[in-house]
């Protein structure tokens, strides 16, 4: 038998099984190579100890492989977000590694040298950052597109929060470098003051010059993110059972209910059941990009799934069940586990100032609109000075002009509050804000603001325990009751006396006794509390050591909140 034979035989490359025979010191060098009858018995024997050997290690471990990149591009309108994604898609057709895309499914997959990638196609943080706010995620790396003509412009600011809040990687591409009367430089600039600092400036950013129309600087950006997404070591275990994140849904006059989705871990094969969003379903079909059926999909491959009872959102999650996906969903539409869709409970300011602490959270987001750049500054700068050792106020977004459903969708997917300064809210954002139950406040006046966020603040930091003196008392004489316990007869010198209240017994300079007045008496009546220049029976719990000449300091202890 040749190598090649018996390499059919046993399953496994030929390849392999010289690495095999050269380490068992038999003699074969190439495929063609022919082995003795015992050389055949002692691979043989050597792989079938393997094969048991691996198949212990699979049981012990989960199978981690690693999976492609899913890449979103952001930046300002027209600055050439889908320009890029069209260049990409058509260098796929080129390399010939995909067929033609046929349908819009929300994402398609590009080789890069033997690599895959996944683009998200709906360019912009709006989709990145819904998604978000459903409390998924999916993006793995950002590309950050910004026209050399142009600049950071509002968006860019924008895209660069959202990723930062969101901790995703950005690379930067500077397009439209093919115009002339461009500043490259400058635009470096802007962006490393944003904190995204170019690699040749010594900081931690890629920067990659494009152009669309000349085709520059494409295959270039796909290979830094190839190697950026290298570096991220994206790891699934195609082993479980399928979970995936909705991008896209639509109602298809042909397909009936579309939804798109990226799967993100396992995975998803036709006849599965699974529940999505607050619906469910049986995959009657997998479609990808190319308009392929597909047998089954799995981690970071974007397909078309048909078969759902209704349309899920996007951001919500998929799940594959064994079975019973509509019990399962009926289950789930508890109002308790609705709330559960919701991965971050919302936070308020409210909720600051009566000190409710989520997750124990203490850091106070905030997104802050204005409507000068003036004012924008000086509402920050002030908020930023409000310092106090447990929290911390962070300013996530700021910007000028009116609140948009981007800020808002950003509070939702970061846990902020937004506050709009002398500016007015449109009723759609309004009702956005309402929807996303996020609080959006408005104010005209700088100490206004200043003043609730100092009291939210106040109302997480931890109370302050102050002892209140409430009065004092004097031992006249002592009394033994026939039980043999002692009561001291006192005068109450100052404030009150008050029965459970706390009490120090001091014997001149020591104290003698910490407690609780157990027992309080008027006369032979029991008292709740006695006055100033009123005489009184005072009982402590397990002492009676008293001494005429002792004073009581009685005192409660305050929680008192903490200022700034
Ligand atoms: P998007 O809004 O970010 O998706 O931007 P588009 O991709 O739609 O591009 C906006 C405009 O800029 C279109 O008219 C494009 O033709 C143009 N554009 C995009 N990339 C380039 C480029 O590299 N050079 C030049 N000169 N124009 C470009």
């Amino acid at each position: 038998m040749r190598v090649y034979e018996l390499a059919k035989k046993e399953k496994v490359s030929s390849k392999v099984l010289l690495e095999i025979i050269k380490g068992l010191g038999i003699k074969g060098k190439v495929a063609a190579s022919s082995l003795s009858k015992e050389s055949i018995e002692k691979i043989s024997s050597h792989l079938k100890a393997e094969k048991t050997k691996t198949k212990k290690e699979e049981k012990k471990k989960p199978s981690f492989v690693s999976r492609a990149p899913i890449i979103t591009l952001m930046g300002h309108v027209d600055h050439g977000k889908t320009s890029i994604l069209d260049v990409i898609r058509e260098s796929q057709l080129a390399a010939s590694e995909y067929g033609e895309i046929t349908q819009h499914i929300g994402a398609y997959r590009a080789n890069v040298a033997g690599k895959e990638m996944v683009f998200l196609d709906t360019p912009g943080h709006e989709a990145f950052t819904a998604i978000r706010a459903r409390g998924a995620r999916i993006t793995d790396l950002v590309v950050l597109v910004v026209a050399a003509d142009d600049g950071v412009m509002p968006q860019t600011v924008e895209a660069i929060d959202h990723c930062k809040e969101a901790k995703v990687p950005v690379v930067v591409a500077i397009n439209k470098i093919d115009k002339t009367g461009i500043n490259v430089e400058a635009v470096k600039n802007e962006l490393a003051k944003l904190g995204l600092t170019p690699e040749e400036w010594s900081g931690k950013t890629i920067f990659v010059e494009t152009s669309t129309k000349t085709k520059t600087g494409i295959k270039k950006l796909l290979e830094v993110l190839s190697l950026e997404a290298e570096m991220l070591e994206l790891k699934a275990n195609p082993g479980k059972s399928g979970e995936g994140t909705v991008i896209e849904t639509k109602m298809d006059r042909r397909e009936g209910k579309t939804i798109s989705i990226i799967v993100q871990d396992g995975k998803i094969k036709v006849g599965d059941n699974f529940i999505v969003g607050d619906t469910f379903g049986k995959v009657k079909a997998l479609i990808n990009e190319e308009g392929k059926n597909l047998r089954e999909a799995g981690p970071s491959v974007p397909v078309k799934i048909l078969g759902a009872e209704s349309l899920p959102l996007p951001g919500d999650i998929l799940r594959v069940v064994d079975s019973g996906a509509k019990e399962i969903n009926e289950k789930r539409k508890l109002p308790v586990q609705n709330d559960l869709r919701r991965a971050t409970a919302k936070v308020t300011l409210e909720d600051f100032f009566s000190g409710v602490k989520k997750d124990n959270r203490n850091e106070l987001k905030l997104i802050l609109k204005g409507d000068v750049a003036g004012s924008v500054e000086a509402v920050s700068e002030s908020l930023e000075k409000l310092e106090a050792p447990e929290i911390e106020v962070n300013i996530i977004h700021r910007g000028i002009g009116g609140i948009n459903e981007s800020d808002i969708m950003l509070a939702a997917a970061s846990n902020a509050i937004v506050i709009g300064f002398n500016i007015p809210v449109e009723n759609r954002i309004k009702e956005l804000a309402e929807k996303e139950e996020i609080d959006l406040r408005t104010y005209r006046l700088i100490y206004e603001v200043i003043d609730d966020v100092k009291k939210a603040m106040e109302g997480i930091l931890e109370p302050k325990e102050l002892e209140e003196n409430i009065g004092e008392a004097e031992i006249k004489r002592v009394f033994v009751l026939s039980d043999g316990r002692a009561v001291a007869g006192c005068i109450v010198s100052k404030g009150k006396v008050i029965r459970n209240a706390k009490t120090q017994l001091i014997r001149g300079e020591k104290i003698i006794y910490q407690g609780k007045i157990s027992g309080l008496r008027r006369f032979k009546e029991n008292a709740k509390e006695v006055a100033t220049n009123y005489e009184c029976g005072i009982q402590l719990e397990n002492f009676n050591d008293f001494k005429a000449g002792d004073h009581f300091r009685i005192y409660q202890v305050k929680k008192v909140p903490q200022k700034l």
